[in-house]
């Protein structure tokens, strides 16, 4: 944007414009700002090189967005000065003069005296383009006494450069009305003021301001008759404007010309111009310039004694003016339809980011019921699962987990060893120390389970004071090693620091599978090994019966 800028101060609006086009097709529609900025921009290039339709698009699109905006006032003036512009570029001086209005409101509002100097500006512009010079001129000044309180370059050279044109508009209504006296006056101040136009353009080193500066000045000049320094002045900026693409300029340069030619008594050269000029660019020209044209055409032929052509100019021109009634009203519709275009495409655009702003919620609306469903399920499944005492597994979650253990290790053709453990004498602890510090003695229990076997896959609490721990791919020499650590961690527990005199012992059995068969008896087997456990004593490890031989090891006793 800063490149567009530098651009646009140069004069080459041109080029501004394309790199504006092309940010604004890249622009995500997520920066309402940027964009209304862009637009902005581009409302202010496209009339300066004639396409003041396109000006008109780009400002309504800019004032619809910044009407949006929190704190969008500045850029709500900046829209509505460039919409005014456009306006009075195209003659329509009332919707110029609604739109200066708005301006100077929004600007005030927002306190910005600058932007409050550029509405006066195009206030004095839209109405030139009602006709009233009076109010143009007054309008005008202010901005111009704001441009240098405050050293506003830009705004300085327009306001001095419009009271040049306002200035040889009055003189030749002056003229009209054969007040001659006044007509002087009034060539005199638009001779200063083009000067000081001309000085201001060329200090800036904006091209744009420098082919206007000088157009203004021939005309100031052609008045007065000062026809060498006007020829080279129009050599000088007809360049300038056809480089850069600075389509009215081009044109008034021709008349210009033609005009110098008029009084330098070349009638005949300066109607083959004039003539050329309309056959070529009588659909581009605008109106303004084509009626001045003809006008002169009039004049030329009447000069050399040609009336029929002269009569044929004036009905051309009766016919300008009814075609351009007619196309005033046609330009009053195709505005109201660019405005009411532009309205549409917002409301669709508004329409469709509320519609993805209204799916982006039901999205997260549901992305959190799933997120609650689901922990809500976890919850549940942890629930259906899960010893509330103790945390370990329930004994439903080890009816169905065993089975699956069994068919992973047949599968995997490793051992599953499975120790069924009981609290000795438990009842006892409840009876004589409460059930309370009997359940504190269960988590104690649980705890010891999970320290001393992380590998278990399979650890539950399976009835009141019973658990069960399943070991896929231990044999069963690791597995009784594991049982051994379990009953003498539990046996060597600091209970007394629960209760005073507290002993808590388990008894444990233990059974190995590794065939099918073996599989189908292992529950069963391991609870008769605890049987033995406890008929041997309590406090101790059991094998069962089948697997004492595999194991190698010491044979139960028998009850
Ligand atoms: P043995 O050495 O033969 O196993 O004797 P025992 O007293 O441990 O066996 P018994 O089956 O007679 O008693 C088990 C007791 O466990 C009965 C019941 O009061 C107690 N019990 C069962 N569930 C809970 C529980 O959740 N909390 C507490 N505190 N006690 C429980
Ligand atoms: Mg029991
Ligand atoms: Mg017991």
């Amino acid at each position: 944007m800063a490149t567009a800028d530098a651009m646009m101060a140069a004069g080459q609006h041109a080029q501004a414009v394309a790199l504006l086009e092309d940010l604004l097709a890249e622009l995500a529609p997520e920066h309402p700002r940027l964009r209304g900025q862009l637009l902005n921009r581009l409302a202010v290039n496209y009339p300066r090189l004639g396409q003041s339709q396109q000006g008109l698009r780009a400002a309504h699109a800019a004032v619809q967005l910044f009407e949006r905006l929190p704190s969008g006032l500045a850029g709500l003036a900046t829209a509505h000065c460039a919409l005014s512009f456009c306006y009075a570029m195209l003659r329509m001086g009332q919707e110029a003069l609604q739109a200066g209005l708005r301006a100077l409101h929004s600007a005030r509002e927002a306190g910005n005296s600058e932007l409050e100097a550029w509405a006066l500006n195009r206030i004095g512009l839209a109405y030139e383009a009602l006709g009233d010079l009076q109010q143009a001129q007054t309008s005008t000044t202010q901005s111009l006494e704001i441009a240098q309180r405050q050293e506003l370059a830009e705004l300085h050279f327009a306001a001095i450069n419009n009271l040049c044109c306002f200035a040889s508009l009055a003189e030749h209504e002056a003229l009209l009305e054969h007040q001659d006296a006044r007509a002087q006056g009034h060539a005199l101040r638009a001779l200063q003021l083009t000067e000081q136009a001309c000085q201001l353009a060329r200090a800036s080193g904006n091209v744009h301001w420098r082919a206007a500066a000088l157009a203004n000045r021939v005309d100031a000049l052609l008045s007065g008759s000062e026809l060498d320094t006007a020829a080279a002045l129009i050599d000088e900026y007809l360049p300038l404007a056809q480089e850069h693409r600075f389509a009215w300029l081009v044109l008034h340069a021709q008349l210009q010309r033609a005009r110098l030619l008029q009084l330098g008594d070349q009638a005949g050269r300066a109607i083959a111009i004039l003539r050329s000029l309309l056959a070529a660019d009588l659909d581009r020209m605008p109106p303004k310039l084509k009626r001045r044209a003809v006008h002169m055409l009039v004049g030329l032929h009447k000069q050399r004694g040609e009336y029929y052509e002269a009569l044929q100019c004036l009905e051309q021109l009766a016919e300008l003016d009814r075609r351009w009634a007619r196309d005033k009203l046609a330009l009053h519709s195709k505005a109201l339809l660019i405005r009411e275009e532009v309205a549409q495409a917002q409301a669709r655009a508004d329409v469709a980011s509320r519609d993805a702003e209204r799916e982006r919620e039901r999205a997260e609306r549901l992305l959190h019921e799933h997120e609650a469903l689901s922990s809500q399920a976890a919850e549940l499944g942890r629930i259906a699962v899960e010893d509330v005492l103790t945390g370990l597994f329930n004994r439903r979650h080890a009816d169905q987990a065993l089975p699956v253990l069994s068919q992973r290790a047949i599968s995997q053709g490793q051992p599953l060893s499975l120790a069924m453990l009981d609290l000795d004498h438990f009842k006892q602890i409840n009876d004589r120390y409460g059930h309370a510090m009997g359940d504190q003695v269960l988590r104690a229990v649980a705890q010891h389970l999970r320290t001393s076997v992380r590998s278990a896959d399979l650890m539950a609490r399976i009835g009141g004071e019973e658990f069960v721990v399943a070991l896929l791919g231990a044999p069963l020499a690791k597995a009784r090693e594991i049982c051994e650590r379990i009953r003498s961690a539990i046996a060597g527990h600091d209970w007394e620091a629960l209760a005073p005199e507290l002993k808590v012992s388990v008894s444990i059995g233990l059974a190995c599978a590794q065939t099918a068969e073996e599989h189908g008896r292992l529950l069963e087997r391991a609870d008769q090994a605890l049987y033995a456990a406890k008929h041997a004593g309590r406090n101790q490890v059991r094998v069962s019966l089948a697997d004492a031989g595999t194991a190698g090891r010491e044979v139960p006793t028998a009850a």
